[in-house]
């Protein structure tokens, strides 16, 4: 699905998106930079073949992605990047306090292991990948004409990070799910959830100046993008908690 001229939404299951590809896929974003795409998150790696045909239907090939980004490690987000950075031959980036788990393909850590059996089918495996550069407060990734800036954002799991950057003229926010559309969120009974360090964070990221917000999981607008953060932060400001995330099935 083409979104803007140079944003794409490669994937989107239905249990939580537009239902183009696998149904827990979260929404995938490819960026045409100019020189090479970036990818942000990668799906669970179910049923590729339908992602790849999004992929193919707008001109490109997997070998013109050059850096995938995972805004976290959850198995809906980072399990199908290890096959695409086979295939490309790209570089990989996630927040650095969740690289290794990535890289490691480590279910305990990620929680992939407690969703074997319900979330996840029961044969389930969370991939091994190489090289998964850890990401820090601040660290830009650029290619071709886009820069995108990483903020670091604990809260839905260990450490979720949020890009910002400048495309095809719109402050554009990817936010994983650190926060979605409306100010909903997704607090989930896991072991590495936090919820004071993530109200913390989102009063950061509430003063970003932000017209397009693109989240993992739901609709993404094109503009007024920070009033969306402003109403989670606001919430979380107020000592309460925001409103979850929708849920279809
Ligand atoms: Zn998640």
């Amino acid at each position: 699905m083409k979104i803007t001229d140079n944003i794409y939404l490669a994937a989107s299951g239905s249990k939580w998106g537009f239902g183009i590809t696998h149904e827990l896929d979260c929404n995938v974003y490819l960026i045409d930079t100019g020189s090479g795409c970036i990818l942000i998150d990668a799906g669970a790696g179910l049923e590729t073949e339908k992602m790849d045909a999004v992929i193919h239907s707008h001109g490109y090939e997997l070998t013109d992605i050059k850096k995938i980004i995972l805004t976290h490690y959850h198995g809906d987000h980072a399990c199908g990047a290890s096959r695409i950075q086979r295939a490309a031959g790209c570089q990989m980036y996630a927040p650095a306090a969740e690289a290794l788990a990535i890289q490691n393909g480590d279910e305990t850590a990620t929680s992939v292991a407690l969703a074997k059996g319900g979330l996840y089918p029961a044969d389930f495996v969370y991939p091994k990948s190489v090289d998964v550069a850890g990401l820090h407060e601040g660290d830009t990734v650029t290619l071709g004409n886009v820069t995108l800036t990483a903020y670091m954002v604990p809260g839905h799991s260990l450490c979720d990070m949020v890009l910002y950057g400048t495309i095809d003229g719109r402050k554009c926010l990817f936010t994983g799910d650190a926060v979605f559309v409306c100010g909903q969120v997704l607090i989930q009974s896991l072991p590495d959830v936090s919820l004071y360090p993530y109200a913390c964070a989102m009063k950061r990221l509430a003063a970003l100046d932000i017209d397009a917000l693109f989240p993992g999981h739901g609709v993404f607008v094109l503009e007024h993008g920070s009033v969306h953060v402003k109403k989670a932060s606001d919430a979380f400001q107020s000592g309460l908690i925001p409103p979850q995330l929708y849920y279809f099935v």
